[in-house]
């Protein structure tokens, strides 16, 4: 039953599709146990996609995220980490599948709308790395 965390992207909240993603999430009977909008430093974007560092696209996806408010949250519920993985869709839009977000709404590889931790060790260091544990709703 471990959290994991979820960010609609610059590109989610430029478009207005926060309220369709938190919808998907509710549906999908994941529970939101933490929310909050924000805008990403560079530093802190820098430091949040580290692992890419020194791919070709790790800059201009820091610049991408830096470039507008986004809404993170953490999401819990019954195998949240795959089943949010798994609602998102693959990386590449081209390559998700059908009634994924991304596929239905990414725009490109980049601009994809929504993130995801991709396992419990991730979900643990990137929940932390936006929320304090009185900013998470427990779990009952
Ligand atoms: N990304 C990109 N080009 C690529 C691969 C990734 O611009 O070829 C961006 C995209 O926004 C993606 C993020 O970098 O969501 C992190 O990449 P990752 O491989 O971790 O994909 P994710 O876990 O988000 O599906
Ligand atoms: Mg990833």
């Amino acid at each position: 039953m471990a959290n994991t965390l979820g960010i609609v992207k610059p590109d989610g909240v430029r478009r207005k599709l926060v309220g369709t993603v938190l919808s998907r999430i509710e549906r999908a009977g994941l529970i939101i146990r933490g929310l909050k909008t924000l805008r990403l430093s560079r530093q802190q974007a820098e430091k949040f996609y580290a692992v890419h560092e020194g791919k070709p696209f790790y800059k201009p996806l820091v610049e991408f995220m830096t470039s507008g408010p986004i809404v993170v949250m953490v999401i819990g519920g019954h195998g949240s980490i795959e089943h949010w993985r798994e609602l998102m869709g693959a990386t590449d839009p081209a390559k998700a599948k059908y009634n994924t977000i991304r596929r239905e709404h990414a725009t490109s590889i980049e601009k994809n709308v929504v993130h995801g931790s991709d396992s419990p060790a991730t979900a643990k260091s990137e929940i932390a790395f936006f929320f304090d544990e009185d900013e998470i709703l427990p779990k009952e």
